[in-house]
């Protein structure tokens, strides 16, 4: 049930697994996390998750040790750059045997 204290003043959308598509065979980095250094990993608890927030294509799981679906996943590095602890490294398509099939 709403909370009458409060009004809606605007509207806000949030990203959907997959909202943008497949993303194909472009993606020209894609992100790989280092458990050892992940804030939920180590501690055994939920926390952080920022690399689940800031994911514009919601392709990562809130979980004690998050992952990427590569299957939507677009390699733009947000969840790189906003991760507090450094645990995500950008690393090319290249060094991935079968390349951009993203899976
Ligand atoms: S932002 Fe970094 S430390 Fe936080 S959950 Fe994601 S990978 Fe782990
Ligand atoms: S590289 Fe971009 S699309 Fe892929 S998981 Fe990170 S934030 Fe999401």
């Amino acid at each position: 049930m709403p909370d009458s204290r409060f009004k809606i003043l605007t509207t806000a959308s949030t990203p959907g697994p997959g909202d943008a598509g497949r993303t194909g065979s472009w993606r020209v980095e894609r992100p790989i996390i280092d458990y050892n250094r992940c804030i939920p990993a180590k501690t055994g608890k939920h926390a952080c998750h920022l690399c689940w927030l800031y994911c514009p294509d919601s392709t990562v799981s809130k979980a004690i040790k998050p992952e990427f679906d590569l299957q939507y996943c677009k390699g733009c590095g947000i969840c790189a750059e906003e991760c507090p602890a450094q645990a995500i490294t950008m690393v090319a398509e290249e060094n991935f045997a079968g390349g951009g099939d993203n899976e």
